[in-house]
């Protein structure tokens, strides 16, 4: 009995210690999409805690009044690469002159990102990666919280015991997830490189230690052998058949198909990358010839009933901060309904993490992860490219209407 006393005094006052160091935060809504395909319209967003508490419209004078803006949950984007940048010559800096170098590069992509309105990005991936993820977990420096596969599995000479021996490896050096590529680069033909052994070991041990498993795969018959292995999600997937695209719908295996950005940005940013590895003359016609490719089979995919569509982007040097391209052009472009392409870079990005109990929906119990932009999504995507506020786990780390972004110089 008095040990109990105890323990509700304990909480009470650990309770008491928290609420002082961290204020009630209200925000005033006026129409907000929660991430799972609603609309909220005129209440406040209770925020205490790192996390929203409840939805109150009797509250009269927020702390911030978001309703000439949209509010939506924070965006996330499930495929970057965030230690990607130009060197201080400009062009494709693939090594660094320093460590230190590479993770100034690797927070300032991170940060643009953030004030891009992506609170959450999952890197596919750096060893770098997990230096900037601990960085910001730390979280004296604003920065988007960060899933790192810390490596990806791609050498061809590894036996599958060799395989699954890495992803030991990396689970046990902290990954988030397992990243593997299944074919080369668009550049080089896309070609399926791993073997379906290889596949069928990487994607099972990666179940096996309980991570998800991530495969870059173009080819038809490499996707239905992925789908088979049990790989949580296929990146890219140009030349993916019919029947390809219907396993995954029923396998429930996430698609991210990179359409609107990654391609586009290799080519904008074309005297940045050429002569370095394959991006030559060759690389470059392939990339352009894909894009056509790309949009046909991004309006197939969306014809698949029950496939799961996730946002991602492939974001390298020259993208960063500029993610939610992809989205617009998978509305505007790709005809996917605008409340699909939110849910797809909330919520369903969320589930595509594990981390839905957390994170993608404006609901009480999950982390105050949102944002507002000028415009309602809805009428007009391009409203995402307008971000005005930035909430992370109840922090502000933006507020500035009309301000300037930070952008990288590309
Ligand atoms: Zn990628």
């Amino acid at each position: 009995m008095i040990r109990t006393a105890f323990a509700l005094a304990a909480v009470v006052l650990v309770s008491v210690l928290l609420a002082a160091q961290d204020p009630t935060i209200t925000i005033r809504v006026g129409t907000a999409l929660d991430g799972s395909g609603n609309v909220l319209k005129n209440t406040t967003l209770v925020v205490e805690g790192g996390k929203i508490q409840r939805l109150d419209p009797s509250i009269r004078r927020p702390t911030y009044d978001l309703s000439e803006l949209t509010v939506l949950p924070g965006l996330i984007d499930t495929h970057v690469h965030v230690s990607w940048h130009f060197g201080p010559d400009g062009r494709f800096s693939q090594r660094d002159s320093s460590q230190a170098q590479a993770l100034a590069y690797t927070v300032e992509n991170a940060y643009v990102t953030l004030m891009a309105g992506f609170t959450t990005v999952q890197s596919v991936g750096a060893a770098i990666d997990g230096e900037a993820r601990e960085a910001f977990g730390r979280g004296l420096l604003p920065g988007p919280r960060i899933l790192t596969s810390l490596g990806q599995i791609t050498d061809t000479r590894l036996t599958p015991d060799q395989i699954r021996e890495r992803i030991r490896q990396l689970k046990k050096d902290g990954a988030d997830l397992i990243k593997i590529f299944a074919s080369g680069s668009i550049r080089d033909g896309g070609r399926q490189t791993l073997n379906d052994d290889q596949i069928q070991a990487a994607c099972g041990e990666a179940t096996a230690v309980g991570l998800r498993s991530l495969v870059h795969a173009y080819g038809p018959d490499t996707i239905m052998t992925c789908v088979r292995a049990g790989c949580t999600a296929i990146e890219h997937g140009t030349f993916v058949s019919d029947e390809g695209l219907r396993l995954m719908a029923e396998r429930g295996t996430y698609f991210d198909p990179n359409i609107g950005l990654v391609a586009q940005n290799y080519l904008e940013n074309r005297p940045k990358y050429q002569g370095i590895g394959n991006y030559n003359d060759e690389g470059f016609a392939a990339m352009e010839k894909a894009i056509p490719l790309n949009l046909a089979l991004f309006k197939r995919a969306l014809a698949v009933k029950g496939l799961k569509i996730v946002f991602g982007t492939d974001a390298v040097a020259g993208a960063h901060g500029r993610n939610a391209e992809e989205l617009i052009y998978r509305v505007q472009k790709g005809g996917q309904d605008p409340m699909a392409a939110i849910v797809s870079i909330t919520s369903l990005a969320a589930q595509s993490l594990k981390l839905q109990d957390q994170i993608g929906t404006l609901a009480p119990g999950l982390q105050a992860d949102l944002i507002a932009v000028d415009g309602d999504p809805i009428k007009d995507i391009t409203a995402v490219r307008r971000v005005q506020f930035v909430m992370k786990g109840g922090r502000v780390v933006k507020n500035a209407p009309r301000a300037q972004a930070p952008t990288r110089d590309r």
